[in-house]
């Protein structure tokens, strides 16, 4: 049998599986459609950090550049340019001017200072003592120079031929009057630009219109290009000796638009390893140059992984949790729903069984029902009865009594006529002994008929205190006749009058007579017929018991009657003869008294009958028909026992 505990406790490893399932397709799900939509947000978020740091990249790089700008035409306002151009060989004039551009170069903070005349050679310069001095170098294939005669003010930007540094170069005409002498050149380092730029995470990557990385915090990709570089540029770079030959080699980069701002670029350099990048770009307009911050995307994608990875293992353990709920819910359910069942089977249970019960109950209740008439009716009928068996012992006795009242009565005419005949004769002593014996005759034929009418009916006597030797005399008194008829002897000492025990008077001398009188009928058969009365107690407590045994020389009591002579009926006497009500009315009478009577064979033969009661102090106060003094036993001496 299987206990709701342990189908409870059963895994359902089916369920889990899907549930395992279903969160794995849920967090496959969430990662598909997330993921994407968070790089992008942490990409986006990496650019916007860095937007600031471009801004000020370029307005840096601008700033300097406008500063500068202004500054060649300022110093060829310098008479002494003029003088010098017009006498460039002038030994004196020379190192003042060279003195006085490289003091100029370094109060304005500028790179470098020099003049060329109208075919682009350097007379004067501010690096006049550096190993790679200027001076007499021409310049006149650099586009500023051509552009500050043609224009009035020339800009470049290239790789120094002389110095080697980037640099940046304005120019501008000197002109003495109206007459054009030769051109001022201001050059200014960027290097310096990329050491600030190098502290950050992000690379700066300034490219002009030919696509080439003229400036970057990366020096392996200097002079390299992130675009194609248009025909006609080559050309010109070749001519102006703009960047170093063999250079421009493309970084293989490619683009992808990431918002409107931003660009992913995805750079692949000389090692083949692919960089990728967040791009946004600013325009110095005056060069043309493109300012690109590249912040390197790594960081913002790990970043958006590890969201990812955090979402998911929230929505994972979120649907976990939900799942473990779901199915706790379920097997409560199952639970609560088996507890129902069972409670609903127990209840249908019990119904039956009360149902059963209460059948049960009612048939008990109809039992008791017919037990109580029944019993009503037995009673009733036992009353009946025992008026009845008192008619029948009437009927029984009636013979004698009617020869217990002939005699008498003769006795009486005879007595009468004497005494007649006595005072005829005047001997009236003789006349008054007769009329004497003829009271006696009367008190002793009302006695009988007293006793016949108390025995005759129903009892109504109270059960009280009596006195045994007065209810055994009358017994015997009564019996008297039947004694006489059948010449049996009675051995019988009676107790004393102050023995008394509890129980009707009546009564229990009615059960003194039936037991006589089956003692008698136990000995019809033989000559000696002895009947012995004892009247015992147990000792001299006055709350005992006392015992009155009948006992006498008969046949004694069969097997049978031993074990049913107090059933009502039961017989073995002719019919006609018995009724088999005597002792079985007996013994109701003396339990009524809670006393007992109980029948036993004599050891030397014969039956003994014994009633037991319970012992009495005495008389209650009040008691008058229990009284010594008012029972039949008062009434005259018949004489008949005695008979
Ligand atoms: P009945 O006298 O009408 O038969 P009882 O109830 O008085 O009814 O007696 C029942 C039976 O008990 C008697 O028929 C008899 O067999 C037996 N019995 C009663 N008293 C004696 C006795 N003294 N000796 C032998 N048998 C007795």
């Amino acid at each position: 049998m299987v206990t709701p505990g342990t189908a409870a406790a059963t895994p359902r490893p089916a369920g889990l599986r899907l549930g395992l399932w279903g969160v794995l397709a849920l967090a496959v799900a969430v990662t598909a459609f997330a993921q994407p939509r968070l790089e992008a947000h942490y990409l986006n978020r990496a650019g916007q950090a860095d937007t600031a740091t471009l801004r000020l990249a370029t307005e840096v790089l601008r700033g300097v550049l406008e500063r500068t700008e202004a500054l060649p035409a300022l110093i060829a306002e310098r008479p002494i340019l003029a003088q010098l151009l017009r006498d460039p060989e002038n030994s004196g004039l020379v190192p003042f001017t060279n003195e006085l551009l490289r003091q100029s170069a370094l109060s304005l903070d500028v790179s470098d200072i020099y003049v060329m005349d109208l075919q682009g050679r350097t007379v004067a310069t501010s690096n006049y003592r550096s190993d790679w001095s200027f001076l007499g170098r021409s310049f006149e294939f650099r586009p500023y120079f051509t552009d500050a005669i043609s224009d009035g003010l020339g800009r470049f930007h290239a790789l120094g031929t002389t110095s080697n540094q980037r640099g940046y170069f304005f120019a501008a005409p000197v002109i003495d009057r109206t007459e054009l002498l030769g051109v001022v050149a201001v050059k200014i380092s960027l290097d310096r630009f990329e050491e600030t730029w190098a502290n950050a995470e992000s690379t700066i990557v300034v490219t002009d219109t030919s696509n080439v990385v003229f400036l970057s915090d990366r020096a392996d990709w200097h002079f390299r290009t992130l675009g194609p570089v248009p025909e006609a540029a080559i050309e010109t770079i070749a001519r102006t000796r703009q960047y170093p030959p063999g250079t421009l080699a493309p970084l293989n980069a490619r683009r992808a638009p990431l918002n409107d701002a931003m660009d992913l670029l995805t750079v692949t350099g000389a090692d083949d390893v692919p960089e990728e990048f967040v791009s946004q770009t600013m325009l110095i307009a005056a060069p043309a140059w493109r300012v690109s911050i590249l912040t390197p995307t790594a960081p913002a994608i790990a970043q958006a992984w590890t969201a990812l990875g955090i979402a998911v293992l929230l929505v994972a353990v979120g649907a976990l949790l939900a799942a473990v709920a779901l199915q706790r819910r379920a097997q409560l359910m199952e639970r609560i729903e088996r507890q129902r069942s069972a409670q609903a089977e127990l209840e249908a249970r019990v119904q039956d069984r009360t149902r059963d019960l209460d059948a049960a109950n009612a048939l008990l209740r109809a039992e008791v029902e017919e037990r109580r008439a029944t019993e009503a009716r037995l009673r009733r009928t036992q009353a009946e009865l025992v008026q009845a068996g008192k008619l029948a012992a009437l009927g029984q006795m009636s013979a004698a009594l009617s020869h217990e009242f002939n005699q008498p009565l003769a006795a009486v005419k005879a007595f009468a006529d004497n005494a007649g005949t006595f005072l005829a004769r005047g001997r009236l002593a003789e006349a008054r002994d007769n009329v004497g014996r003829i009271s006696a005759m009367a008190d002793r034929m009302a006695a009988i008929s007293k006793h016949l009418r108390n025995f005759a009916r129903r009892p109504q006597d109270k059960t009280g205190p009596i006195p045994v030797a007065a209810v055994i005399d009358d017994a015997l008194e009564l019996m008297a006749p039947r004694l006489q008829a059948s010449a049996a002897r009675i051995d019988y000492e009676a107790p004393g009058p102050d023995l008394w025990v509890m129980g009707g008077r009546v009564r229990l001398q009615q059960v003194i007579v039936n037991l006589i009188s089956n003692a008698l009928d136990a000995m019809e058969r033989q000559e000696a017929k002895d009947i012995g009365i004892r009247v015992e107690t147990d000792g001299t407590a006055t709350e005992g018991t006392c015992a009155i045994s009948v006992r006498d020389r008969g046949h004694g009591l069969s097997e049978a009657a031993l074990a049913q002579a107090f059933d009502p009926f039961f017989t073995t006497k002719d019919p006609g003869k018995g009724m088999g009500l005597g002792l079985s009315i007996s013994y109701n009478i003396i339990r009524d008294f809670d006393g007992t009577l109980s029948a036993a064979n004599a050891a030397d033969g014969g039956a003994v009958f014994t009633v037991t009661l319970r012992r009495m102090p005495g008389p209650i106060a009040s008691g008058r028909d229990t009284g010594p003094d008012t029972g039949p036993d008062k009434g005259p001496d018949t004489g008949l026992a005695a008979e």
